[in-house]
């Protein structure tokens, strides 16, 4: 995973992917947050100095600048200016939703709450609309976790991508919220179909949620004809074993948990998968699992390069 040729990329062996310009790198990462990592998560395993900002900033910026991707999407931003700075001078702008009361708030040091964010391309592409959505239960009951909607156009004549649609979540975490993220997901799903139509769409995030959970059926079964990026990667078209792996420390001992939660999907009558990036393996990650030296997050970043059909 330490470098970024296209040797590393996998794609739809049967039928080669040429290149004519018209595809998309999208890029999904949940960067963790640095309130919570110095705090609540207690990555007991990980050595203290891969923790500290000064050094989980640079390797951060690292891991989103050399997969040079045209839409970054990220979940538990804490530092979205610094992002902002950063992308800014690649001619990059963004778009920021924090959660209404992110736990970040509750750690003794943190810098505000934390959210959803994009990051795109101005030079390729215009944003025409942003829906920054406060994820319900159902129409009476709120919940504390967002999702943000995109709608850009293509402005590249060459690459001439039309209009396309983007949306980013987190969903709920933890074991016995199962019921909770189907119903976010339900409400999601709901406000993309309304909003998006039959329109070119990718969704992407941290949906806290294996491809066993209801969530996970019902998003492949909606009438958005959505289909998993990173089940290409397969000959079995199945998720990859993990996106997360961590070990957390509590009274009851440590538990370690390695799970894939994250997923770039993308309605498939408007795009195909051109290129997926690979999933580290057991021993690129070692011992200690994540965060580390090495990776600055618990989450994997997935990267895909989709090209939109006509
Ligand atoms: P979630 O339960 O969705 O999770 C919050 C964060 O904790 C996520 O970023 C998640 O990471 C991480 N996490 C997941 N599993 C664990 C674990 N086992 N131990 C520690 N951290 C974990 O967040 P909510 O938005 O529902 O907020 C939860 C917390 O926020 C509450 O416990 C409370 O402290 C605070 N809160 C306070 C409110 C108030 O009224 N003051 C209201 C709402 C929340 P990942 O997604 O990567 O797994
Ligand atoms: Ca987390």
């Amino acid at each position: 995973d330490d470098d970024d040729d296209d040797d590393d990329k996998k794609g739809d062996e049967d039928k080669p992917p040429k290149n004519d310009g018209k595809s998309l790198r999208i890029f999904q990462w949940n960067i963790l947050a640095q309130a919570l990592c110095q705090g609540a998560d207690n990555f007991v395993l990980c050595p203290e100095e891969a923790l500290e900002w000064k050094y989980r900033q640079l390797r951060i910026l690292e891991e989103l600048h050399r997969n040079d991707a045209s839409i970054y999407c990220l979940q538990e931003v804490d530092c979205f200016s610094v992002l902002k700075e950063h992308f800014q001078k690649l001619k990059f702008d963004g778009v920021f939703h924090p959660k209404p009361q992110s736990p970040c708030l509750d750690q003794e040091i943190n810098t505000g709450p934390d959210g959803c964010a994009i990051f795109y391309d101005e030079e390729k592409f215009k944003l025409h609309d942003t829906r920054k959505i406060n994820l319900k239960a159902n129409e009476n009951v709120i919940t504390n976790q967002v999702a943000i909607l995109c709608k850009f156009e293509g402005i590249k004549e060459k690459e001439d991508l039309g209009t396309f649609f983007v949306a980013v979540t987190h969903l709920k975490a933890k074991a016995g919220y199962e019921k909770l993220r189907q119903a976010q997901g339900r409400y999601l799903l709901q406000i993309l179909t309304q909003e998006v139509g039959d329109a070119p769409l990718i969704l992407t995030g941290d949906f806290n949620a294996s491809y066993k959970e209801p969530v996970y059926k019902e998003i492949m079964k909606s009438d958005l004809l959505l289909s998993s990026t990173y089940t290409f990667l397969s000959p079995d078209r199945v998720e990859p074993p993990f996106t997360t792996w961590q070990v957390r420390g509590s009274y009851m001992g440590n538990k370690e948990t390695c799970v894939a939660i994250d997923y770039i999907f993308f309605s498939k009558d408007h795009f195909r998968v051109k290129s997926v990036l690979d999933i580290p393996s057991e021993s690129e990650i070692g011992q200690k699992r994540l965060p580390s030296l090495l990776y600055p997050s618990d989450h994997l970043s997935l990267v895909c390069d989709l090209e939109i059909l006509k």
